[in-house]
């Protein structure tokens, strides 16, 4: 196959996935709703969400769990513990991905790039039928790049008929041709630094790892952070220290309205649903770290407008039951 083939084939090859036991999970935090790390926290919390619920007071019975309703990644060691999570599980909170390779099974595909812990008949069996089921007849005229954690091996180019044979030996062969290369999938996983100026002093924002990631701050240590996708790929729009500290009141002002409705399943999307049709803007559009200043105040002022109608009509359910007294 000549390069340029190469390049198209790959280009048609989009999204990131876990292939969990054949089946395909789209898990893109750029277009869906979990990323590839949620989605193992989530399935990590789902494990407890009985204990999760009765210690927030909710009924397992009757209510419907809301994962949103519950950070595990801000909660101490202890706690979670008392919920019932093991020490596996909370090591796992930090690091998802290793975790769901290594400790759930799951395998995790990024366009043509593939991760899994081990490379028997059976991963490659998980691997053929989960290929299938993201990309669907294209995934057979493909070829894909594998990388084996267990063994730090690397295998380039494979043919999708390849790796349906389920033999290991016959994927073998396409690591030793390209032993030399350097390491694509850690190329593509380290974050890449955007080209970005401080709004605040106009110095260059560099790009920082911290505990939960990677993130931005100014060179000239001005206060000014934003935060970013593992890629590197900075979250919405930078602000000077004035969008900073207006983007913090908005979230506070926002998040009592989704939050005191965290009965209702969902609240939280709903709760921007309802913002973006305010703000008249598109859902997509519709976070604190792509507002400008100006619409940030609008967010402060819709959300205490809000929160007034919902304390007005708690005190009219209270009059009304005075009244029928
Ligand atoms: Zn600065």
């Amino acid at each position: 196959m000549n390069s340029m083939n190469w390049m198209e084939k790959w280009a048609q090859l989009r999204g990131e996935w876990w292939i969990i036991d054949g089946q395909a999970q789209f898990a893109d935090a750029d277009t869906g709703e979990l990323g590839h790390d949620a989605y193992v926290i989530q399935s990590i919390i789902a494990e407890h969400s009985d204990e999760i619920m009765e210690a927030l007071g909710l009924n397992s019975q009757e209510d419907v769990f809301d994962y949103q309703l519950f950070d595990p990644t801000i909660v101490d060691k202890e706690k979670l513990h008392l919920l019932g999570f093991s020490d596996e599980e909370i090591t796992g909170l930090k690091y998802p991905r290793e975790y769901g390779m290594e400790k759930l099974g799951w395998k995790r595909v990024a366009g043509p790039n593939i991760e899994t812990q081990t490379l028997s008949s059976a991963d490659l069996k998980d691997i053929a039928n989960g290929l299938y089921d993201a990309y669907d007849e294209e995934a057979t005229n493909a070829e894909f790049n594998l990388e084996v954690r267990g063994t730090k091996s690397l295998y380039q180019a494979v043919p999708f008929a390849v790796i349906e044979t389920e033999d290991p030996m016959r994927v073998r062969e396409y690591g030793l041709k390209y032993a030399s290369t350097r390491n694509w999938y850690k190329q593509a996983q380290e974050a890449q630094e955007w080209d970005l100026n401080c709004p605040e002093c106009g110095g260059k924002l560099r790009l920082r790892s911290g505990d939960w990631g990677p993130y931005y701050s100014c060179e000239n240590r001005c206060g000014v952070t934003h935060g970013a996708f593992k890629s590197g790929k900075p979250r919405g729009v930078p602000g000077d220290l004035e969008t900073i500290a207006l983007r913090k009141a908005a979230h506070e002002k926002f998040d009592q309205l989704w939050k005191m409705n965290s009965h209702i399943p969902n609240a939280r999307t709903k709760a921007y649903e309802w913002l973006a049709r305010k703000m008249n803007c598109p859902i997509s559009e519709c976070h604190m770290a792509k507002f400008n200043k100006e619409q940030l105040r609008r967010v402060i002022g819709i959300s205490n407008w809000a929160l007034e109608q919902y304390k007005k009509r708690e005190e009219e359910k209270k009059t009304q039951l005075e009244l029928d007294l």
